[in-house]
């Protein structure tokens, strides 16, 4: 299997249509920070969008028409608002395992948008993704971008990650299921359970 290489970046044209959408994203979140009283909370980012599918390229001015984002795109949103806010972060790609039900259902949906799903659902069986991890108070917490929730490593419900790769160096060390990540290379993080051969 071929793993993804880089992360997802919303492109951007240098003109008033993307420049708008960005100003007019910034200014939200100026006041909802404000309002929430919250370096953290993003909660009108997810009033305003869910996750599903669109299409590549994909555009800071799509952001006003479209109202669905999927996991790689909300990622980077992320990613920026955060920064701007002032709070260190890197993104992280993943690769895990699904259950089959759910892999169905993700399929289906895809497809009744006619989105080609088989960049994210690989070879029907690794499950791409991606996500940040924070600093919070010197300490690395992974922060599901797409669930606006952080990442409970412990969850027995939480899909099992097979590989990671932390896109940009941190001022901490990043550990994920006791294994320490190396900034720009896949690792993996399974453990002692016995991982599958891929790359
Ligand atoms: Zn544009």
């Amino acid at each position: 299997m071929e793993m993804m290489q880089a992360e997802t970046h919303i492109a951007f044209h240098d003109a008033p249509c993307c420049r708008g959408a960005q100003e007019w994203l910034f200014s939200m979140d100026d006041v909802y920070v404000r309002l929430e009283n919250s370096q953290m909370r993003l909660s009108w980012l997810y009033e305003c969008y869910a996750w599903g599918p669109h299409f590549y390229p994909f555009f800071w001015c799509d952001l006003r028409r479209m109202d669905t984002l999927d996991c790689g795109v909300f990622a980077d949103l992320v990613e920026t608002l955060l920064r701007r806010r002032g709070i260190e972060c890197a993104r992280i790609q993943q690769y895990g395992l699904a259950h089959e039900s759910q892999k169905v259902f993700w399929k289906k949906k895809w497809a009744s948008a006619g989105v080609d799903f088989s960049h994210w659902i690989v070879d029907d069986t690794f499950i791409y993704h991606e996500l940040l991890v924070l600093n919070q108070n010197g300490a690395p917490r992974f922060f599901d971008t797409t669930n606006h929730r952080f990442v409970d490593e412990n969850d027995p419900c939480a899909s099992r990650v097979l590989y990671m790769k932390q896109c940009q160096p941190m001022s901490i060390p990043v550990v994920y299921n006791d294994i320490l990540l190396k900034p720009l290379e896949w690792v993996p993080v399974c453990g002692k359970a016995p991982c599958f051969s891929i790359g």
